[in-house]
């Protein structure tokens, strides 16, 4: 095991001029949903070897980590943002197309936030290297997919997270889960995710021979002009409003013959920065909206019953499967190799979130065992946190 990540702003990655302090999760989301003083599980840490595995808790309002004060100023607009529309979700007021744009703009946030924070703190087994990325390149990036459920109101206050410790999401943060009271939102991003499965160009990974050797490209192929059959389909067990938008990290005038088609054109509000529209679909209609409404929000009623926090967890894992394997490694061109060895790290990971969700079947059919490692840390078990 090696040391700790540098101290690099979480938001541009560059060394902090004037340092200040982000909090992973936002001050307003920590008072609206129960107070200060909160410890937060935030998995297992990793980074002392081993041998020396601990739980790692922390007080949610001193979950911290560096940024520089100018991207922290940008970053605190969104946040000031975003609070008014979770507000309007739990009361079930109407929201904007631009309100939902906010929201999947603060979900890609505060999943990159929360995995480079798992480096930071050594609660993520892949911290070996510095991240390629952080918060300002991936808002926005690519396609991204929110499912909102709203519980009854006697639900009570509370936050939860689903998905952040898993080996997966360290290696690649592309789906997580956030409980915000009665507010339940699952959350994707990856290339290729939704756009192949609405019929726009999608991205796909070409061969090409070269006189070194294979090398694997990202390209963008021609999409087939209709919507096609099962989309995000990944198994949700609880109802949701799905809402989301096709995202490309590019410009029309770097790829513009696949996007021709009237088909594509219909789905963007700028195509020259190809700026999609939001969607939603329920199980009958996939459609752009200016505003979501009563006739949306009753689709996003789910009665829970005593399983649901187990169905959370779980479901979390099968999205982070599904993205895993529908989606996209998106980068630079790679050696046969290293596409190899990508390919084979993916799948290792996928068999590791089954492995997972074996061992909390077995912990729901008894419930004497712990499950958040807890105690088999206390018994000097070895444990993987989720
Ligand atoms: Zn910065």
């Amino acid at each position: 095991m090696c040391g700790q990540i540098a101290k690099l702003c979480v938001f541009c990655g560059e060394k902090p001029d004037r340092k200040t302090k982000e909090h992973v999760i936002p001050k307003w989301l920590i008072k609206l949903t129960g107070g200060d003083h909160r410890q937060a599980f935030l998995g297992v840490k990793y980074s002392d070897g081993p041998d020396n595995l601990a739980v790692h808790r922390h007080a949610l309002s001193a979950y911290t980590v560096p940024a520089c004060e100018s991207c922290n100023g940008r970053f605190a607009l969104l946040e000031e943002l975003t609070k008014p529309v979770v507000v309007k979700l739990l009361s079930e007021q109407p929201i904007s197309a631009g309100d939902v744009e906010i929201l999947l703009d603060w979900l890609d946030k505060v999943r990159i936030g929360l995995w480079l924070a798992g480096r930071m703190i050594g609660t993520n087994v892949f911290r070996a290297h510095e991240p390629n990325f952080h918060i300002a390149h991936r808002i926005g990036w690519c396609d991204r997919w929110a499912s909102l459920t709203l519980l009854p109101e006697q639900v009570g206050e509370g936050l939860t997270y689903a998905g952040v410790g898993t080996p997966m999401f360290g290696s690649m943060p592309s789906a997580f889960s956030i409980r915000i009271n009665r507010l339940v939102i699952q959350n994707a991003s990856s290339p290729r995710i939704l756009t192949r499965w609405l019929g726009l160009p999608y991205p796909a990974t070409k061969r090409v021979r070269t006189p070194d050797g294979l090398m694997f490209h990202s390209h963008i192929c021609f999409g087939k002009n209709r919507v096609l059959p099962r989309m995000m389909d990944y198994g949700r067990p609880f109802n949701g409003l799905e809402v989301f938008q096709p995202a490309y990290p590019f410009l029309l005038k770097d790829c513009e013959r696949p996007f021709k088609s009237p088909y594509a054109q219909r789905f963007f509000v700028d195509l020259e920065r190809l700026r999609a529209k939001p969607l939603f679909a329920t199980d009958r209609e996939i459609r752009a909206f200016e505003e979501l409404g009563k006739s949306e929000f009753a689709v996003m009623k789910h009665l829970p019953d005593s399983s649901f926090p187990d169905h959370f967890s779980a479901s979390t894992l099968h999205l982070q499967n599904y993205v895993s394997l529908i989606g996209l490694y998106s980068g630079a061109p790679v050696t046969e190799h290293v596409f190899y060895r990508q390919r084979h790290l993916s799948r290792g990971l996928r068999k590791l979130n089954n492995l997972l969700l074996r061992k909390m079947a077995a912990q729901w059919a008894d419930p004497t065992k712990s499950n958040d490692g807890f105690g088999e840390l206390e018994l000097g078990l070895k444990v993987l946190s989720i």
